[in-house]
């Protein structure tokens, strides 16, 4: 799975950690994630993270 990174601050979503503070368990891809999450470290939105290989 891929990780994406958020254009705001830097901080790296990585499927195989998930994000149990917003209730989004280890193993749930990017793709995946509800329409309303957003990034722990600054809350920015879904649409400010990009793909990183
Ligand atoms: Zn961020």
């Amino acid at each position: 799975m891929d990780k994406w990174e958020c254009e705001v601050c830097g901080y790296i979503y990585d499927p195989e950690n998930g994000d149990p503070d917003q209730g989004i368990s280890p193993g749930t891809p990017f793709e995946a994630l509800p329409d309303n999450w957003v990034c722990p470290i600054c809350k920015a939105p879904k649409e400010m993270f990009k793909i990183k290989r």
